[in-house]
């Protein structure tokens, strides 16, 4: 999509600091970290949420990518948190699939 901000950065338009990228996901560090590790993984092909996600395999690829960024990072044994937002009352801005990978503090739970 064109006026997509990470479709934008899929299409190299906009350079986020990438921390892996391979044929289907791209993963970045968040632009306003939430704790000290903060990185997003995306597919790189557009879906807004996971309401219009029909690929399971795509869902169990973006997870096994954060699970190996949590363990690049060094974050695997302390814990880390992963995180779809979906629409209004999940917190989403961005209506372009992303998981959220944070880590790095204690999370409190239940989130706010
Ligand atoms: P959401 O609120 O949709 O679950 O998450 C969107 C995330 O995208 C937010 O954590 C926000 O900080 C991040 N974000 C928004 N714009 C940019 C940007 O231009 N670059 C990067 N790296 N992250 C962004
Ligand atoms: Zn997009």
């Amino acid at each position: 999509m064109t006026d997509c901000l990470f479709c934008k950065m899929v299409a190299g338009d906009i350079k986020p600091a990438i921390v892996f990228e391979d044929d289907k996901v791209l993963a970045f560090r968040d632009i306003h970290p939430q704790a000290p590790v903060h990185i997003l993984v995306i597919p790189k092909q557009h879906y807004a949420n996971l309401n219009a996600l029909d690929d399971a395999a795509l869902v169990g690829h973006i997870v096994q990518t954060a699970v190996a960024i949590a363990q690049q990072e060094g974050v695997a044994e302390s814990g880390y948190r992963t995180v779809f937002n979906c629409n209004g009352d999940g917190g989403q801005t961005v209506f372009h699939l992303h998981l959220h990978l944070l880590a790095g503090r204690q999370l409190a739970w239940p989130p706010g």
